[in-house]
């Protein structure tokens, strides 16, 4: 485990899972800390803003502004964690970490597209395509889009509309270990104050599911 004292606040990078959850754990009511991936979504807030503001100031009024996040006192560098970078695929399961990039995540979901009950997971790496850039999906991890989401609901998160839209199910880990699961629009109503967004499971499904997905524009 590392620290870091710098004029931002305090950065700890733990190597497991154990360690996460131990620093967490002693995470005081007091102190406001944030769990960082990418690091991608720092901004995101204003980024979108942006966007809404170049379509129009009312798009904006209708939309919301999202609060600037932060600062925070304790920054959780969760990227050494190797059990949130874990995939597992076997005859019943697919699994993705949390920390899986949507780079990782796209090449996954095509290769377990070649088992028929998989197959709908080409469509979704296809889509993923179309989210953000290169650049963004290399570092943009899946449970930091879904956290956005859950901090901001009127973030329209493509990662979130997908694996609900699949039946996709999230397992939510707390500092003393216990998981649960939840769909993703389940997920969006509990509290994840010192919670661990572990994996995402993908369900089997046979070929008589058609998976469809596309952007529609609405002029007013
Ligand atoms: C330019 C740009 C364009 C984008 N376009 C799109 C788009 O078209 N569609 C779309 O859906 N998204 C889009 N995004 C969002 C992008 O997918 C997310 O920024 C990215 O996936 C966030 O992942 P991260 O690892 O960088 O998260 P971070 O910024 O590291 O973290 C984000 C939040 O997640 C929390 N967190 C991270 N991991 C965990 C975990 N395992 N458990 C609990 N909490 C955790 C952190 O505490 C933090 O609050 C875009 C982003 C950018 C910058």
């Amino acid at each position: 485990m590392q620290y870091i004292n710098s004029t931002d606040g305090e950065w700890i990078k733990p190597d497991t899972l154990d360690d996460l959850l131990a620093v967490l754990d002693s995470v005081e009511s007091n102190v406001r800390y944030q769990l960082v991936g990418g690091n991608s979504g720092k901004g995101m807030g204003s980024y979108i803003q942006k966007t809404y503001q170049c379509f129009s100031l009312c798009l904006t009024f209708i939309l919301g502004v999202f609060p600037n996040d932060g600062p925070y006192d304790q920054y959780i560098d969760i990227t050494g964690v190797t059990e949130l970078h874990e995939i597992v695929q076997d005859d019943t399961y697919l699994l993705v970490g949390g920390s899986v990039t949507l780079t990782e995540l796209m090449a996954t979901l095509n290769q377990a597209s070649a088992r028929t009950e998989y197959s709908y997971c080409a469509r979704l790496a296809e889509h993923l395509k179309k989210v953000a850039n290169t650049n963004v999906r290399n570092v943009g991890t899946v449970a930091g889009n879904l956290m956005m989401k859950h901090a901001h609901n009127d973030f329209e998160s493509d990662v979130f509309n997908l694996l609900e839209s699949v039946g996709a199910q999230l397992s939510i880990m707390n500092t003393t270990r216990e998981q649960s699961l939840y769909t993703p629009r389940e997920f969006l109503d509990i509290s994840m104050d010192k919670k661990v967004l572990y994996f995402i499971f993908f369900p089997q499904l046979d070929e008589t599911y058609k998976f469809m997905y596309d952007y529609y524009f609405l002029f007013i």
